[in-house]
């Protein structure tokens, strides 16, 4: 728009104001203003913004499973020492779940970090979808030539102002994110869970997961590989089945039967993916076997002690 225009269209609203005639019901964006809206780097930023909220994820999970070995190793060693029982032991792990204050503000921590990943990755999404439709409206901006149309026409017959467009897709899109809340709240309490109770099926059931159907032996979770019976270092879990398989030996075996060892469903590679969860699964296990492993000695010591 030549700036002799702008001055026109500035001197045409004022009388527009002072005869009390209609002002257009509509701007329509001229490409100035659509190129504008593009060079507002929301993706970009928004990239940055989801890395610096990483960075604040990861260490807060780190933290919680420190504080939680921590925790269970002291405990741990005043049963050695005979200062609790083995039941007053699997109490204390269950208040540490259900009751501990540290853990509980840790769990409002990540809730709080990820809603904001959450908001972000919607808002960025939003943009792009606001920006989608704007470039799509191939107009030119207000002048002379169109100031009729858009007086004349009644607002309904309009395309909606670009800031209420906005305002809708951002709505819209914080209405669908709501699932993705549930999702990460899961994922977070299914670590500390495990973290405490490795070998223990989930208490609550995952979003979109059906009934547990993982291999469970008297009511554990079986960490061994169904292929070898070996313990599993590298979990991959079937898609299809949900049942899990160590990498190592899972190659091995599906060059021979293509079907899932433990349930008999067809099965290939590309079923497989990495199951960050029993991984943790393991982890904590290998903790908890090793501090078993040191009871064991001192009961046997103390055994040998007595004759
Ligand atoms: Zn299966």
């Amino acid at each position: 728009m030549t700036r002799d225009r702008e001055e026109n269209i500035t001197e045409m609203s004022s009388q527009a104001i002072q005869q009390e005639m209609q002002l257009p019901n509509y701007y329509p964006l001229n490409h100035n203003s659509r190129s504008a809206l593009r060079q507002i780097n929301v993706s970009g930023k928004s990239v940055e913004i989801g890395g610096i909220l990483n960075d604040a994820a990861s260490p807060l999970e780190q933290s919680v499973y420190d504080y939680i070995n921590g925790k269970i190793t002291y405990e741990h060693f005043k049963l050695l020492n005979g200062k609790i029982t083995l039941q007053e032991f699997e109490d204390f792990k269950k208040q540490l779940y259900n009751n501990d204050p540290v853990i509980e503000r840790c769990r409002q921590l990540s809730k709080t970090v990820h809603d904001a990943k959450l908001k972000q990755h919607y808002f960025s999404r939003a943009y792009a979808k606001f920006l989608g439709e704007i470039e799509g409206r191939r107009e030119n901006g207000l002048n002379l030539d169109n100031w009729e149309e858009y007086t004349g026409r009644d607002a309904s017959e309009l395309p909606q102002q670009p800031s209420d467009l906005l305002k809708d897709e951002i709505d819209r899109a914080m209405e669908t994110m709501k699932d993705d809340a549930k999702k990460s709240t899961d994922d977070f309490e299914s670590k500390v869970f495990v973290c405490i109770h490795p070998t223990e099926p989930l208490p609550f059931k995952l979003d979109g997961e059906e009934d547990d159907d993982l291999e469970i032996e008297g009511g554990k979770i079986n960490l061994n590989c169904p292929i070898s019976g070996q313990p599993m270092v590298d979990p991959l879990i079937n898609v299809k089945c949900k049942h899990v398989y160590d990498k190592s030996h899972v190659k091995d075996y599906l060059r021979g039967l293509r079907e899932c060892p433990t349930c008999g469903i067809s099965m290939q590679y590309s079923d497989l993916r990495p199951d960050p969860l029993t991984k943790k699964r393991i982890i904590f296990n290998n903790r908890d076997l090793e501090l078993e492993e040191i009871r064991k000695k001192t009961i046997d010591n103390n055994e040998v002690d007595k004759l």
